[in-house]
């Protein structure tokens, strides 16, 4: 049976285990569904024993005095002992509900609709997960091997949706059982139902807090103005030369480390069909498209770093006037960043320069908020991701393009910590309505996903041999 014909026979089997697992609330956010969170920890566990999987454990994480919430970690080794490893990343735990009142259905109580399933989780990110349980056993359906080409790790946490906050010291403790040739990320979307799409990246981020010190106090505008700095105008000074004429970031080496979009990747985005005024009204209804000369929009928003001044504020800004020179100006600035960048090497550059760019008898002050977040990134002519395109255009049928995505969570500590290539393999959709009321999936997109998963194995055997 091939695997197409294995996973028509099997749909409904798969749609009503998947109901089952979607039944659990598992929102890690909310400490009283932790017992939810296990109890769909123990689920699936007990599912991909099931399929066959031969190890499965639930992780447990964070310590003793302060648990986390657990993972589900299962192993189907490869008969060739040579062959290659890969691990499936996924998530268990589901976002929080509210507000409830706007829900159709009932979000725990999975309804079809025609070709779609409703309810919190059906696409971030249990479907998605579960897509690759009917895979491997209609890859194996197909092939008449008892084990997969590839040795199979899965790697489904419990704690995305919060944070991921005990990820990366669960990826350290575990890395040995861990180890891959590669990670397989199913939690993000295509660009449409009728253009399938992989992901190739996710911007990172770096955060600073800027303050800027004059007077010990306000002074008197009439007695003391233009004869003393006055902060807020070094404010304005300062975040106005941030950015060149063409919009590109001033600080000195911020693009070095960037890899540059390829011409075949430019081309196969702009091949996307997409509607800049469509667009725009997303963007809260934006005037119009603004940024870095010489990049398209979706160049912009994927594959290009940026500086944004999220937040300035100083001196007198209530009712009425106050003619004052103001004691301090402040200012809160991100940077979204793309492959090859290093959110503390960004953040080390900005201090350096606020300090170059401080005028003289002004104090600066650079505050970090935190580490930031890396940038994650595959390039497009990998041997992975040129393999899981192959898959995919298998089971859809027709060309596959690539996109990128804006956030990024524990996808960057996945390919650093366990130094391993990152592959996107997904089916959800933007329209999904994740994290919001009404989450849905499109059935016959995940049985897509299932097939494409079914091929990837053996073409992962051969690619990353
Ligand atoms: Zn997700």
């Amino acid at each position: 049976m091939d695997a197409a014909a294995y996973i028509t026979a099997n749909r409904d089997r798969f749609v009503a285990d998947l109901k089952e697992w979607l039944a659990i609330p598992s929102i890690s956010g909310d400490p009283a569904h932790a017992g939810d969170v296990r109890r769909s920890a123990d689920w699936l566990a007990a599912h991909l024993n099931a399929q066959g999987f031969p190890t499965v454990e639930v992780w447990e994480t964070g310590t003793p005095q302060a648990p986390g919430l657990p993972s589900v970690f299962a192993e189907w080794p490869a008969a060739d002992p040579a062959a290659p490893t890969v691990l499936v990343y996924g998530h268990h735990d589901v976002q929080p509900v509210e507000p409830r009142a706007e829900w159709d259905t009932d979000p725990f109580t999975p309804v079809e609709d025609g070709d779609r399933l409703i309810g919190r989780g059906t696409s971030d990110d249990k479907g998605q997960v579960f897509f690759h349980t009917l895979g491997v056993r209609a890859g194996l359906a197909a092939s008449g091997a008892a084990a997969p080409p590839v040795t199979i790790k899965m790697l489904v946490e419990g704690e995305e949706e919060s944070g991921s906050v005990h990820f990366a010291g669960l990826l350290r403790a575990r890395r040995d059982r861990l180890r891959c040739d590669a990670v397989v990320i199913s939690d993000t979307t295509m660009w449409a139902a009728d253009v399938p799409s992989m992901c190739t990246g996710m911007r990172g981020l770096a955060e600073v807090e800027v303050t800027l010190r004059g007077p010990a106090t306000d002074l008197h505008s009439g007695s003391f103005g233009g004869a003393v700095p006055n902060p807020l105008h070094a404010m304005a000074s300062l975040l106005a030369a941030l950015h060149d004429a063409d919009g590109r970031v001033t600080l000195p080496g911020f693009y070095d480390d960037v890899v540059p979009l390829t011409e075949a990747e430019r081309e196969l985005f702009a091949r996307l069909p997409f509607d800049e005024d469509a667009w725009l009204r997303t963007a809260g209804d934006s005037r119009a498209p603004h940024g870095e000369r010489g990049f398209s929009t979706l160049e912009r928003i994927w594959a290009r770093p940026t500086a944004e001044v999220n937040g300035l504020w100083g001196g007198h800004t209530g009712p009425g006037g106050k003619t004052i020179v103001p004691r301090e100006a402040h200012a809160k600035i991100s940077f979204r960043l793309v492959a090859g960048q290093d959110p503390v090497t960004v953040q080390e550059a900005f201090k350096v320069w606020v300090d170059e760019h401080t005028p003289h008898g002004v104090a600066a002050e650079v505050r970090v908020p935190g580490g930031g977040v890396r940038p994650c990134f595959s390039p497009i002519d990998s041997p992975g991701v040129r393999a899981a395109r192959r898959a995919m255009e298998r089971a859809f049928g027709t060309e596959v393009l690539f996109t990128r995505e804006g956030g990024s969570g524990p996808e960057a500590d996945l390919a650093d910590i366990l130094d391993a290539p990152l592959i996107f393999v997904a089916v959800g959709l933007n329209g999904d309505r994740i994290h919001a009321p009404n989450e849905k999936v499109e059935l016959p997109l995940l049985l897509k996903g299932a097939e494409a998963a079914a091929y990837l194995w053996e073409e992962l055997a051969t690619a990353l041999r």
